[in-house]
């Protein structure tokens, strides 16, 4: 099961991330996206920053029927079918259960914990996925199941690698994948820190752009 969703899973560098799954195209924080990718049914956007809520990326892949899944202040630059999170909220939508989770720094100030922004836990058939966000290592994570986990490891704006090999670990992820790296900030080093931190206890998978 873990293997289908996640061989149906690309990252289109950074936080942007395409899973088709249930004969849908779910796009996590779409930015600086190629061509030639298919229409959106649903784009969850983890948060207002320029890096994650792209209103010229969402326009790219939107169409009418599109559903976008933010936080306010995202959901405030966006046009379209708009559904409005705040953490610990849960929402079905066409068979795939949305829950909206907790995303925020707790040693840094460019993400504060009362500003209500997101990561998202997706269940697809029968698989969770977590797109993390924008985040520290949080208490919170210890209460999260997650098969697949898309992990910041940039440091700086987010977690280290370290810390995102720690939440990995917290969140029980069968599979690991590292992101919010190579774009605006952080390098594939940072990458290949996570996977050496979490080698023989959590398989990681470094996934190329595209
Ligand atoms: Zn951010
Ligand atoms: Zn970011």
């Amino acid at each position: 099961m873990v293997e289908n969703v996640f061989k149906n899973l690309r990252w289109l560098g950074h936080d942007a991330f395409l899973l088709r799954a249930g004969g849908k195209n779910i796009y996590f924080d779409p930015f600086k996206l190629g061509t030639g990718l298919p229409s959106a049914d649903i784009i969850c956007v983890s948060h207002e920053h320029y890096d994650h809520c792209s209103p010229a990326d969402v326009r790219m892949i939107q169409q009418p029927s599109t559903l976008i899944v933010a936080e306010a202040k995202a959901a405030a630059q966006l046009k379209g079918k708009i559904m409005i999170l705040t953490p610990g909220e849960r929402r079905e939508v066409e068979g795939i259960v949305i829950e909206a989770v907790p995303a925020y720094n707790t040693n840094k100030l460019f993400h504060p914990q009362s500003n209500r922004w997101l990561g998202f836990i997706l269940t697809v058939d029968g698989v969770r996925v977590y797109h993390a966000g924008d985040t520290d290592y949080i208490p919170e994570m210890k209460d999260i199941r997650a098969d697949i986990a898309l992990l910041p490891v940039s440091g700086t704006y987010v977690m280290t690698a370290e810390e995102a090999a720690q939440a990995a670990i917290a969140v029980g992820a069968k599979i690991a994948v590292p992101m919010h790296y190579g774009a605006v900030v952080g390098t594939t080093d940072d990458a290949d820190r996570f996977a050496a931190t979490l080698a023989g206890r959590v398989r990681v998978e470094i996934l190329g752009r595209g």
